[in-house]
């Protein structure tokens, strides 16, 4: 499977990487390709149409596909591992599907948690699903969508509410563009840094009708639905940490090559210590990103908490690093936006960011390290939030400090 995404990539996305960037175009071709190969929802299980992989394969597709390019590599991420997952995990049959026949097609799903005022703190957000009938009314803004304005499928996640008192968190299944939907639109896109590729955008939601079936049930219930919902997302951050190790393997491959091929003071600049043993320590980091990332899918099912975040922390972090390495290690070349390398420097920079930023994992690992929740907020309660487990955990633990 490696060798024949390889291949994929080397022979179709490598070409197109470069004109995917300046041109800030989705690459539907890259999908479409995808999909012919099976690798659109590869991780879909077969009564649903899929191939049943798992994800330790997943991790391997988007490793090789981001080398290539990581807009596609992010792609190969969503159709495998985001929303899709949870949906798989916890959805009713009509749900799975429905998300399987789109993705199956070459949808991209978009995943809506984060909004303008709610990004590390994911769970003060304000969008509220208000059940009336046989339904919920969702109305809010969610922001730095990936996928806005192309993606078919979102998963949006929102507050419910029954007769205003709130319920907790749960994932709407919508499908843009669907007679039903015309509440959902999506507004400016965001002119990014990096992984131009692919819009992020906001999305807005005003009066969106959403049957009740479409309701994305969490198996703890409503109360700790956002708990299950957010083991489903570190398939997604392990999915990110694929991509972001697919870019740095890129660029090491160009340095490698080129420190070789160019030649100063009389000699390949491959012969200066000082080059061999940056090769070295990027070696060392990709290695170890590798192993951090396949210890985290080695298990059954979704991805542990905490492997999830280590992957995606030290991943994120590594390539930030190689990448900018590689284009030192190019001189003035590197610099130059004929490069891949200058591309791969701005598209590693993201990973640090999205899908949880390198502080906000670090407070998840440390809080498995030392087993008790940092609430983070100043009065220690989660505002904004009816999770009464919450609060209950910080009561115990003010019972067990008192002088706190
Ligand atoms: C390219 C891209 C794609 C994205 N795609 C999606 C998507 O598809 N769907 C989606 O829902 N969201 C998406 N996001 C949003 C992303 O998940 C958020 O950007 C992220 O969770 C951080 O939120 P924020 O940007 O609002 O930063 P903030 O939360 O405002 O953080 C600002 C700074 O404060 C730090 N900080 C915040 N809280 C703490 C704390 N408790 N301890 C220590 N430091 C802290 C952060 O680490 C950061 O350095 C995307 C973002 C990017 C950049």
């Amino acid at each position: 499977m490696r060798q024949r995404a390889r291949s994929l990539a080397l022979d179709v996305f490598a070409p197109r990487a470069a004109s995917i960037d300046s041109a800030e175009m989705y690459p539907w071709e890259n999908c479409f390709a995808l999909r012919d190969a099976g690798f659109m929802g590869m991780t879909i299980p077969k009564a649903y149409g899929g191939a049943g992989a798992g994800y330790q394969e997943a991790v391997v597709l988007v490793e090789e596909v981001a080398k290539a390019c990581g807009v596609t590599g992010r792609i190969a991420v969503e159709a495998n591992m985001g929303a899709i997952g949870a949906i798989m995990a916890y959805g009713t049959e009509k749900q799975k599907n429905l998300a399987a026949e789109l993705v199956l097609d070459g949808d991209k799903p978009a995943i809506c948690i984060t909004e303008p005022e709610s990004g590390s703190a994911a769970t003060e957000m304000k969008t509220r699903a208000d059940k009336v009938g046989n339904g919920y009314v969702l109305n809010g803004t969610k922001h730095w969508i990936t996928g806005g304005g192309v993606s078919r499928l979102h998963l949006i996640f929102a507050r419910v509410y029954e007769n205003d008192e709130p319920q907790g968190i749960a994932g709407f299944l919508v499908v843009r563009g669907e007679p039903g939907a015309e509440g959902l639109s999506i507004g400016r896109r965001e002119p990014t840094m990096g992984l131009r590729g692919i819009p992020e955008t906001e999305v807005h939601l005003k009066n969106l009708h959403v049957p009740s079936d479409m309701m994305l049930q969490p198996p703890s219930g409503l109360r700790k639905g956002f708990g299950d919902l957010m083991t489903a997302y570190n398939g997604q951050r392990v999915g990110a940490a694929a991509v972001a190790l697919g870019i740095a393997v890129g660029a090491y491959e160009q340095a490698e090559s080129f420190i070789q091929k160019r030649e100063q003071f009389g000699r390949p600049i491959c012969e200066f210590q000082g080059l061999q043993w940056m090769l070295a320590d990027m070696s060392v980091q990709i290695s170890a990103a590798r192993a951090l990332i396949n210890e985290a899918v080695s298990g059954e099912g979704f991805p542990d908490k905490t492997k999830a975040a280590q992957a995606k922390l030290f991943t994120s972090e590594m390539a930030v690093t190689v990448t900018n390495n590689a284009l030192q290690m190019h001189g003035a070349a590197g610099y130059s936006r004929n490069n891949p390398v200058e591309r791969m420097v701005r598209d590693a920079r993201m990973f640090t960011i999205g899908g949880g930023t390198a502080q906000v994992l670090r407070n998840v690992i440390a809080s498995d390290l030392l087993n008790r929740k940092f609430p983070q907020t100043r009065d220690g309660y989660l505002t904004g939030s009816s999770d009464k487990s919450s609060m209950e955990d910080l009561r115990s633990v003010v019972e067990r400090n008192p002088e706190c």
